[in-house]
Parts: structure tokens; C-alpha cells; sequence
């Protein structure tokens, strides 16, 4: 990457949408994930995936890697660039260019941001479910790229379960469409599902069609709080095992609870041990029965107090409690590691007492919450990265916690994608020959490494890259064998 190859990018967006003043470069040299910031050399806003196609096929002439970013909410360092490479943004190409109420489709393109969309399809009477605690500010382009989840995941499923078609720019440039609005369709391998969730590390997004639902006739919520975490974790299973499928199953631990009163100030009882959030939607009747059914759980477990909203004010007080969760604990100290693991549900409680036990032994402090009816948990090491050694305690933390969550059957990460910090425990996580594919297949699709290179893992000798991790855990994974 040169001067010539930024008077080419130029030629191709024209020259106000190359960036490469060095306030541009240092805006865009990080993400939402606590890893070291990397500069970029220049940042290009294309419009058009013909613009897209012609950056690729120059990238591959001069070797030069593309960085696909949409809002850089990512939290596994997905948008982080590396060294020379070009930060290729989509959050100003934010249209949604069609709703078909009579196929249930929406048309969007990559940079719409996730909570307008939902602002827009629930005003004519449908939902488009995923709900990313991100949602007010992460593009669709970046939950399709990490096949985000969300708050409603336990109904309603996670991106890929309303992707149903994409238009992506092929990392040799070529444009491919797959999908449709067919509701049936298996022509073919599934390629979209090949590429929901690739990182941008496989295509870059340029035009996206999703599928939306009836939105249901009403809803509620409650919170419930304990004071012993078992009971909730009960209560968790029991509502499961009553054949309820609530829209929404949260928890958030007694840390989580101080610090979201301490900045919100909503009435949280401090002392509580745990706090689960539970909605349910659907036909009313239905809705009223299964909340009556809820609330009698929760009593059965113990609950020491239950809060129902009685309307949509109360009800989105209530769910702030959660989605502050993240911010509130960002506030106590300067680093916050935002974890992502995931067991099968019915050993959430085993892994939130490893999680306790492993904080305690290195001394880092965590703030517990996420989404319980999933199995999918958000624990939050708060450290200061400025102070190496309380860093190294906090991302020796993250490894045991990761090791615990395969030890427990689950995984390393159950919706923010493996990026750069995943990295070190996925073969670990999903076996040599699964990895030997992924890695057989993004070099069969991505031959000259343009894509988003070094995330997910890598595909020469390891490249450290910008990131800061506990030295001694990543020796432990130095023998593996790299393409
Ligand atoms: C407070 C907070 C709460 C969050 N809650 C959740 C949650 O509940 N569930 C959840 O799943 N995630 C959550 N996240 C993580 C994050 O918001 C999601 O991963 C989101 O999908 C990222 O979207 P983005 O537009 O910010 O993508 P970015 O961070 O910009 O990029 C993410 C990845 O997608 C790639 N990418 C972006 N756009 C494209 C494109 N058009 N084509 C190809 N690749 C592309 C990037 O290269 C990168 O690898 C949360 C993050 C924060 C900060």
C-alpha cells in the first residue's frame, strides 16, 4: 500500500471518501474489544458493490488486506485493522430499499443500523427478531458477518435464521448473489450459510434480505430477585421444563445489579444475588397464562421480589436494567473485557460458580450477566490495561473461563465471533480437522489473504497482530500446525 494505490482508491469512491488523515486513521484504528489499537493506512467509504469489486481486484493486485467495518461495535476485534491495510466502511450505506409485506422480506443495505430497521418494520405490524444489545447502534452488515444474537435468541433464533438472501462481493472480486424469497429453496450447497458469520473474512456484504414476522398481538415483562444464584438458575430450567419459551430469559449477578443502580438509579435491590429479566409474547390470553405461570415459578424458587410491567413504559424501564448492564460496569474501572461463553443450559449454573471460583483465585473482579434461557453468558473482567500485571491476571481469566466452557461442553463464543481474541483456544474448541477445513476453504476463496487476514486464525506461521494476550497461555498453543 502506497501513495499510487491511494490515488487509485480515489479514481474508484472519489477522493472524499478515502480518509487518510491521521484523526481518520486513529478513529478507525480500534473496535468495541479491549485489544491494542492498530492504525490503518487509509479508511474508503465505497457506494456501490461495483466500487467494492474494483477496491478487491486492486487489493489483490497490490497485495494490499481489507478491513470490512459497520459500526465497530464487534467484540472479538473483527474490525481491527492490521498493519497497511484499509478500513472499508458501510455504516453511511444505511437504506432499507424495500419492505414486502405479502413475501415477509425486507431488503436492506449493509449499514442499516439494527434498531431502525426494527423502528421501521414494527410500525406496519412485523418484527425482524434478532436484538443485539447493540442494536441502537450496530449495522445489519456486522450481524450478518458475526451471525449475531440477542436478547430474544432463546424464541426467536439468532441472524442466520432471517438471513435469506445476500449480495457479497467475493474476496477476487467477483459479485455473487445467493438466496432469495423462496421459502424453500436447496439448490445447491448452502453458500449463504457458508458465509453468515465468516468474520469478513470470506465476502463483504453489499446488499442483504431478511425475513420478518407478524409482530406479536402484546407482550410482558417482569423481573424477578434472588438471593441465592441456584434458585434463579432453577427457575431458569423450570420455566423451560414448563413448556414456556419466554421471548426473553436474562440474568444479571449481584456486581452487575450494584453497578447498573449505582448509574441508572432505576430502585434495584443491591443485595440481591441474581436478577432474571423474563418477557413473553404472543396472542394475549396466552401471554396472561404464561406470566401467571412465570410468577408462580419464580415464588416456587425462592424469588424475593417480582416486578411486572403493566405497560410499555414500565416495560422498557424494566429491560433497561439489562441493557445497561455493559455500561454500567464499563464505569468502574478502565478496561472492561466483555467475555462470550456459552454451555448447554442445563449446566449454566455449574459455569457461573467456575467463573466465580476462577475470578477469585486471580483476584480479577467480574461482572456476571446474559442470556440465561441460552446458556450464554457475558461475564465482564474489569481491569486497567495500563497496569500490565492486573491485565495479565484479567486475560489468564478469559482463558480459564474459555477452558472451563469447553470443559463444560459449550463453547468459546456463543455470539461475538472469534476475531483476534478468540484465536488461541479454537482449535482447541472445534478439532484439527474442522479447523484444517475452515482454513482449506478461506484459502480456496481467498487465495492472496486480502479478506480480513489473521482473524479467526491464522493461515501462516502465527502473526502475533496487535494483540496483548497472557504470553505463557499463548506458548501453550504454538505448536499447531499452520498451513
Ligand atoms: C454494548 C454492546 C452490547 C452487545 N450485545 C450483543 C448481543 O447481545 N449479541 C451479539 O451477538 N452481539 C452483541 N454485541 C457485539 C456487536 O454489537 C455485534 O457483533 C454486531 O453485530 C457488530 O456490528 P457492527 O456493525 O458494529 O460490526 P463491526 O464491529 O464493524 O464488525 C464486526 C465484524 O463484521 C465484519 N463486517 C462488518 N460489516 C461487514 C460487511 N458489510 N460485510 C462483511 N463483513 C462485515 C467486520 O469485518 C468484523 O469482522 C454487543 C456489543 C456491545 C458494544
Amino acid at each position: 500500500m502506497n501513495s499510487t494505490s491511494l490515488k487509485k482508491l480515489r479514481e474508484i469512491v472519489g477522493s472524499e471518501n478515502v480518509l487518510d488523515s491521521l484523526e481518520s486513521r486513529i478513529a478507525y484504528s480500534y473496535d468495541a474489544t479491549a485489544i491494542k489499537p492498530q492504525l490503518p493506512f487509509a479508511v474508503v467509504r465505497p457506494h456501490a458493490a461495483e466500487e467494492i469489486s474494483e477496491i478487491v481486484k486492486l487489493a489483490n493486485e497490490e497485495r494490499f488486506p481489507i478491513v470490512p467495518r459497520g459500526s465497530g461495535t464487534g467484540l472479538s476485534g473483527g474490525a481491527l485493522p492490521m498493519e497497511n491495510a484499509i478500513v472499508l466502511l458501510t455504516n453511511h450505506w444505511n437504506h432499507i430499499l424495500e419492505i414486502d409485506q405479502e413475501n415477509l422480506t425486507v431488503t436492506v443495505e449493509p449499514g442499516v443500523i439494527t434498531g431502525q430497521l426494527h423502528q421501521a418494520v414494527e410500525k406496519l405490524g412485523f418484527l425482524y427478531p434478532p436484538d443485539p444489545g447493540s442494536s441502537s447502534i450496530c449495522t445489519i452488515g456486522g450481524n450478518v458477518a458475526e451471525n449475531s444474537g440477542g436478547l430474544r435468541g432463546l424464541k426467536y433464533g439468532v441472524t442466520k435464521n432471517y438471513v435469506l438472501g445476500l449480495e457479497v462481493v467475493l474476496p477476487t472480486g467477483e459479485i455473487l448473489h445467493t438466496g432469495g424469497k423462496s421459502v424453500k429453496d436447496v439448490a445447491g450447497y448452502n453458500l449463504k450459510d457458508v458465509l453468515i458469520g465468516s468474520e469478513g473474512t470470506l465476502g463483504i456484504f453489499t446488499k442483504i434480505l431478511l425475513k420478518i414476522i407478524p409482530k406479536p398481538e402484546t407482550s410482558k415483562t417482569m423481573i424477578a430477585f434472588y438471593s441465592s444464584m441456584d434458585d434463579a438458575a432453577k427457575t431458569v430450567s423450570a420455566v423451560i421444563a414448563a413448556k414456556i419459551t419466554p421471548a426473553m430469559l436474562e440474568f444479571l449477578d449481584n456486581t452487575t445489579i450494584r453497578c447498573v443502580e449505582d448509574y441508572t438509579h432505576l430502585g434495584l435491590p443491591v443485595d440481591a444475588e441474581a436478577m432474571l429479566l423474563i418477557e413473553v409474547d404472543g396472542r394475549k390470553g396466552v401471554v396472561e397464562e404464561d406470566a401467571t405461570r412465570i410468577t408462580e415459578i419464580c415464588r416456587h424458587h425462592n424469588a424475593a421480589s417480582i416486578k411486572i410491567a403493566h405497560d410499555e413504559q414500565e416495560s422498557v424501564k424494566l429491560k433497561t436494567a439489562r441493557r445497561a448492564a455493559f455500561t454500567s460496569l464499563a464505569r468502574v474501572k478502565p478496561t472492561t473485557i466483555m467475555e462470550d461463553v456459552a454451555v448447554p443450559r442445563a449446566d449454566l449454573v455449574k459455569l457461573v460458580a467456575r467463573i466465580r471460583e476462577i475470578g477469585k483465585k486471580n483476584d480479577v473482579p467480574i461482572g456476571n450477566f446474559g442470556h440465561a434461557g441460552d446458556g450464554n453468558l457475558h461475564p465482564n473482567y474489569l481491569t486497567d490495561e495500563r497496569n500490565a500485571e492486573d491485565f495479565a491476571r484479567a486475560t489468564k481469566t478469559v482463558f480459564e473461563v474459555e477452558e472451563a466452557a469447553i470443559e463444560l461442553g459449550g463453547t468459546i463464543t456463543g455470539e461475538h465471533g472469534v476475531g483476534l481474541y478468540k484465536k488461541p483456544l479454537l482449535e482447541k474448541m472445534v478439532g484439527s480437522p474442522s479447523i484444517q477445513m475452515m482454513r482449506t476453504l478461506k484459502q480456496m476463496m481467498d487465495p492472496n489473504n486480502i479478506l480480513n487476514p489473521g482473524k479467526i486464525f491464522d493461515l501462516k506461521p502465527r502473526c502475533e497482530g496487535p494483540l496483548p494476550r497472557d504470553r505463557e497461555q499463548i506458548k501453550k498453543f504454538e505448536d499447531v500446525a499452520w498451513i
